[in-house]
């Protein structure tokens, strides 16, 4: 999946794919699911959100709100504390 490499903002804002890979896979490093469901919402609010996608980063952003580290590259919602869920 192409979506964390392929623009320059994702090099800028030092999100990482493989990282966020592990992340999702292991449990660690995720948000809770209520600073998960907080992130959505803005992305949902944002004009830059579009079929799932951010038209900034080119994030899967269903996946991208759940990893503690990532941050929106426009400063929407920052990193929070990692709060493993599973
Ligand atoms: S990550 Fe930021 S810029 Fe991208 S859709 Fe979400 S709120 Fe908008």
């Amino acid at each position: 999946m192409p979506c964390c490499n392929k623009q320059k903002s994702n090099a800028a804002d030092g999100f990482n794919f493989a990282r966020a890979v592990y992340a999702l896979r292991t449990g660690k490093g995720l948000t809770s699911n209520e600073d998960a469901q907080q992130r959505w919402s803005e992305c949902l609010e944002c004009d830059q959100f579009d079929k799932g996608m951010c038209n900034q980063c080119g994030c899967h952003m269903s996946m991208k709100v759940r990893v503690a580290w990532a941050k929106c590259p426009v400063g929407k919602w920052r990193p929070v504390s990692e709060k493993p869920t599973r």
